[in-house]
């Protein structure tokens, strides 16, 4: 008899889950025969994200040398490392370039299909193009998976769930304004996957109202200009007379720090220094929990501020008025925030050179400008200075930053569910544009197609129109007969447009505070509400509370995600064996 294993959603999590036991099934796989159904109704290996069916406009927000599917001997786990390309040794591209959506989606597939040949012969991957819509079974038994469309379920020994980004039904103010939409004949484009949205309804030379400035929001600019034909010559773009005018605000108001353009040279910062694991262990310990604002964001601050220091201390000494040995050891007894803002006005001369993540944070918190169009003028010569600056090492304290952020994501994901806020303010500041997508906003903003409105913007519907104002802009207000909301959805296992998640949760799957699924730690196993690992069933990705990083792994970076799959991959193969055994002792 056959075993038979389902993997529900065929991106690069189900694809590197794959890989895992390609190379783990030769030392723990010993079973009659397996057959592996992946469930996905895009093609294996790119999944949705990546598939080929979409605008080659879109790029990938990674530099190719920074995208790796394989595993090398940082990634600390079980099984065998195999080592394979990166995307640019691959694709034959330059490390730093930022390739197209759909050359990355090529190499997953090719990641695919050597994890397919590499299985052992008796092991048999077959792609079901269908999404499944729930899974049901009894805990010790084999459970079953439907699939839309098809009568019968599949049979399952084990179920790994890697969906990925979910659709999330729409929160009440997101219903209120499509409701609203409706009544006056207005349109409204709640939170989506940009490449999925149907985005005829913007008319040309319509303002359109964009809330969100991140990566949704570039991905939504391109399609709706050099998606409609307009063209960049140099500096200037060239209009097709299709584009709408974009209006776009946020919460900051302004865009994501461009991506730093330049290659560390000399020491890096020996990182984790006030944040690693024994600080995770500690903060894990506590009876009584901890709160991130009040415990974690503390020595988030300290790590940074460290990474931070010591690049300008070692990279840049004649901007510093003391010894880095001094320093070090004074910042580190440094018991509060107002003795470590003393010790660096002591130490670091020039106020420009200190690290100041409040401000960082907030731009525009407490600027006002006195017309829409000065307003403009001084976003675009804000932009124009991050991309300076980012492209120059004589800010290399940046880059130190930039390392502290990567050391600090890889720790907290240790702590499960910490919220939103820190993934925003990471991405705010360590995954932001690459710097030709902010020059195209500088040239769009010139051209008249893109408006700046400011921090803190508000959306009204009134008077059968949307409305947006912002504090940054006092008396200003535009209206328009679209609004787009530029972010992706953040569905709870309760509110996923996904069935198979709701259901698994009234199944009894347990979820965080936050909508996250709940899994144990160590193999991926889905929890039930008592803290049970359920025996067959697994998921892994950002919808899960292990919340390793979404984004592809580094070469030499440890890799968490990696580990993950390996410890899911071999926790698969051992239970398959061993219930193998003992069906046979039987
Ligand atoms: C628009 C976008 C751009 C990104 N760009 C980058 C980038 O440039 N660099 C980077 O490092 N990271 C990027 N990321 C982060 C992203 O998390 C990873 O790149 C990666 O795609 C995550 O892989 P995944 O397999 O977990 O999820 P996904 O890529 O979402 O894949 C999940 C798959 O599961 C399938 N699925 C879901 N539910 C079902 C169901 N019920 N039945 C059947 N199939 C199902 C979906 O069709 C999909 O193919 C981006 C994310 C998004 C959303």
């Amino acid at each position: 008899m056959r075993q038979q294993l389902v993997i529900v959603g065929a991106g690069p999590r189900g694809t590197g889950l794959l890989e895992r036991l390609a190379a783990n099934a030769p030392e723990l796989y010993a079973g009659p025969g397996l057959d592996i159904h992946l469930v996905d109704p895009h093609p294996p290996g790119g999944g949705r994200i990546w598939r080929q069916a979409q605008s080659p406009l879109l790029w990938m927000n990674s530099q190719a040398e920074d995208v790796t599917m394989f595993t090398d001997d940082t990634v600390a786990m079980a099984g065998p490392v195999r080592e394979g390309p990166t995307l640019h040794e691959w694709a034959r591209l330059d490390g730093r370039t930022f390739p197209d959506r759909r050359t990355q989606g090529r190499y997953l597939r090719w990641v695919y299909e050597r994890a397919v040949a590499d299985l052992p012969p008796n092991v048999t991957v077959h792609h079901h193009p269908r999404r499944a819509v729930r899974v049901d079974g009894p805990r010790e038994g084999r459970q079953r998976v439907w699939l839309e469309g098809r009568p019968d379920p599949l049979r399952a020994d084990l179920v790994i769930l890697t969906l990925g980004h979910l659709d999330g039904e729409p929160d009440a103010e997101q219903a209120e304004l499509s409701a609203y939409a409706r009544e006056h004949g207005l349109v409204h484009l709640p939170p989506d996957f940009t490449a999925d949205s149907d985005l005829t309804a913007l008319a040309p030379g319509e303002p359109v109202l964009v809330r969100g400035f991140g990566l949704a929001f570039v991905d939504l600019m391109v399609l709706l200009t050099e998606g409609r034909g307009g063209q960049y010559e140099g500096e200037t773009y060239r209009p097709s007379g299709r584009e709408p005018v974009l209006y776009v605000g946020s919460r900051r108001g302004v865009p994501y720090h461009s991506k730093i353009g330049y290659d560390w040279t000399g020491d890096r910062p020996p990182l984790p220094r006030f944040l690693g694991p024994a600080e995770v262990a500690e903060l894990l310990a506590r009876p009584a929990g901890f709160d991130f604002r009040r415990d974690v964001w503390p020595l988030v601050e300290k790590e940074l501020g460290f990474a931070h220091y010591h690049r300008l201390f070692t990279a840049h000494p004649g901007r510093t008025a003391m010894a880095w040995a001094d320093f070090e050891e004074k910042y580190a007894a440094a018991g509060d925030p107002a003795e470590t803002r003393a010790l660096v006005a002591a130490a670091v001369p020039d106020p420009a050179d200190r690290l100041d993540l409040t401000a960082l944070d907030h731009p525009l918190e407490g600027v006002r400008y006195a017309s829409h169009e000065d307003f403009q003028e001084g976003l675009r010569g804000y932009i124009e200075d991050d991309l300076r600056r980012r492209h120059d090492p004589a800010h290399s304290p940046d880059l130190g930053v930039f390392l502290g952020l990567l050391s600090v994501y890889g720790q907290l994901v240790r702590l499960g569910d910490i919220g939103s806020w820190w993934h925003g303010f990471f991405s705010y500041l360590a995954s932001g544009p690459p710097g030709p997508r902010l020059r195209q906003m500088l040239a769009l903003s010139r051209a008249g197609l893109l408006r700046f409105v400011g921090a803190g913007m508000t959306v009204t519907a009134e008077d059968g129109v949307f409305r947006a104002t912002s504090p940054t802009v006092p008396g200003f207000s535009v209206e328009a007969r679209a609004l787009v909301e530029a972010r992706l959805p953040e569905p709870t296992v309760r509110r996923a447009r996904d069935s198979l998640l709701r259901e698994l949760h009234a199944d009894g799957a347990a979820e965080t505070p936050d909508g996250l699924l709940r899994v144990d730690p160590g193999d991926g196993r889905v929890l039930d509400r008592a803290g049970r690992p359920h025996p067959r069933r697994f998921a892994l990705g950002p919808y899960t509370d292990t919340r390793a990083p979404g984004a592809f792994t580094r070469p030499r970076t440890g890799g968490p995600a990696f580990r993950q799959n390996d410890a899911t991959a071999r926790a698969v193969l051992a239970f398959l064996s061993g219930s193998l055994v003992k069906e046979l002792a039987r």
